[in-house]
């Protein structure tokens, strides 16, 4: 895959850029390996001046970049400009947080004497130069979401982004340098994918980081693995929305459309599989087929669109050949099922499309749709709803709509996710947890359980 910018809305390539070679490859882990011997040992206050530098600089740069994610990777441009604004804030949150999710803690006292101890401290140190493999579907938020953790932490970072989003990736570079911190810090490899192996067995590079597709998952974790490095996976996932008789089914539809084609639907996190009681099956499907099938769909540049482009060609061809396995195994399709009308010719474009009437033999049960394509079950208990939402291999988010305690005991309990939204959709937060279990990946990014993925904890023990 070229490493090139090219506009999802006309197909028109726009910029090349050439991979680095072996020797720039070579000196930026150095320069890595050299600026994490000192950046080390500053101080959570002087890393949080930076940040928070950062964070201004990319507030005062929505627009800009926002307009650079929207020509990259197609999403429309109001959406961009909200991403770089949740950056932004997060930031700031981990610059304010740092010092206290990394403090030193104390074990018990009475553990400290059962060990024969005088004293005993637990510290995070950071491990060193973290490698991060990153998809360009929210171009920015991947990789600030790792780097804004991982250099509060001490850490330093290397930037292996998707071959589509270059623009976006050097403009992260430029990002931290212009903050002011130490050059080396964070670093962008413009490489290819075939370039990651020999990066990662680096003895350098410390452990890794990697959001996208179970192949590439797969293919970085079983390098690390070799080599005996840490690594974070977060993959894909096929979301269920359960929608049960005690919920408000207005919201909940109009919710369901937003939750699908967010990002025009290019979204690890978007509700996919929307898993309906019987007693509102009707209720729900009828608003929410006219809520997709009213969304504008057009250039993702224009500030009222709603769905744009998908990211590429192939992210295309493959969408389409998931619904058409659909149709032709007998789903029922209520709105969309093709190129929307005098778009698809040029863009990458896809309709908002709802798929009935789902059986397991068909591959949309299974696989994750990747663009604003909704498969709707009919469930006839919540027994039922949580067998459905647990039939499939991955287990990243989950969304359930009920007023019932006892329901909603009953899906925190059983659903096989990483997180359970009761009554919203799922977002992440800089403050809560986000990963998941199954086939969606292993570890965890954000709020305390991601910053410390990235440390060395270290026992310190007084006799
Ligand atoms: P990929 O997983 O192929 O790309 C994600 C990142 O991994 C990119 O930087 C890519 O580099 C890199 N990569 C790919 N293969 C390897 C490899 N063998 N070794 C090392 N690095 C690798 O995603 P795609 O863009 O191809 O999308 C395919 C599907 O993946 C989507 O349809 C969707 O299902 C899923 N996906 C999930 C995402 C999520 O947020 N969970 C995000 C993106 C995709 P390069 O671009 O150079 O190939």
């Amino acid at each position: 895959m070229p490493i090139a910018t090219v506009n999802p809305a006309n197909g028109e390539t726009l910029r090349t850029y050439d991979a680095l070679g072996a020797e720039e490859i070579e000196r930026r882990l150095a320069t890595a390996e050299a600026t994490f011997r000192t950046y080390r040992t500053t101080s959570f206050a002087e890393r949080a001046r930076l940040m928070h530098r950062a964070a201004d600089l990319l507030d005062a740069d929505q627009d800009a970049i926002g307009r650079v994610m929207t020509t990259e990777m197609g999403k429309p441009v109001k959406q961009a400009r909200a991403e770089a604004a949740k950056c932004a804030k997060s930031m700031r949150w981990y610059a304010d947080h740092a010092a206290g999710l990394l403090a030193d803690e104390l074990p018990a006292d009475s553990d400290v004497k059962d060990s024969g101890a005088s004293r005993v401290l637990v510290r995070y140190r950071p491990l060193g130069p973290v490698l991060a493999v990153m998809p360009w579907n929210f171009p920015l938020w991947q990789v600030i979401r790792f780097a804004a953790p991982a250099l509060m932490a001490g850490n330093v970072g290397l930037l292996k982004h998707a071959s589509n989003v270059p623009q976006t990736a050097l403009y992260l570079e430029d990002l931290f340098r212009r903050a002011g911190f130490p050059e080396g810090c964070f670093q962008t490899l413009l490489i290819g994918s075939g370039a990651v192996e020999d990066v990662l067995r680096d003895p350098r590079v410390r452990a890794a980081t990697l959001t996208g597709s179970e192949p590439a998952g797969r293919a970085v974790a079983s390098v690390a693995g070799d080599e005996i490095k840490k690594t974070v996976l977060e993959l894909g996932g096929s979301d269920p929305y359960v929608v049960m008789p005690s919920a408000d089914v207005d919201r909940a539809a109009r919710t369901a459309v937003t939750a699908r084609v967010q990002n025009n639907g290019q979204s690890c996190i978007a509700a996919k599989r929307f898993i309906v009681h019987t007693d509102v099956f009707d209720a729900f499907a009828e608003r929410f087929t006219a809520g997709m099938a009213a969304l504008k769909v057009g250039d993702p540049m224009d500030e009222d669109t709603d769905v744009g482009p998908l990211s590429s060609e192939q992210g295309r061809r493959d969408l389409e050949e998931l619904v058409d396995d659909a149709v032709e195994n007998g789903a029922n399709v209520l709105c969309g099922g093709e190129r929307p009308e005098g778009l698809g010719e040029r863009g990458w474009y896809y309709a908002p499309t709802v798929l009935a009437d789902i059986t397991p033999e068909m591959r949309v049960h299974q696989e994750e749709t990747f663009g604003p394509v909704a498969t709707l079950y009919r469930a006839a208990d919540l027994d039922e709803a949580l067998a459905l939402a647990n039939d499939t291999p991955f287990g990243l988010s989950s969304n359930v709509w009920t007023c019932d305690e006892s329901e909603i005991d009953r899906f925190v309990r059983d659903l096989e996710a990483g997180a359970v939204y009761v009554n919203g959709m799922t977002a992440s937060h800089a403050a809560f947890p986000f990963g998941g279990v199954k086939r969606s990946g292993y570890g965890r990014e954000l709020a305390e359980h991601g910053i410390r993925e990235f440390c060395n904890i270290t026992t310190v023990w007084h006799g």
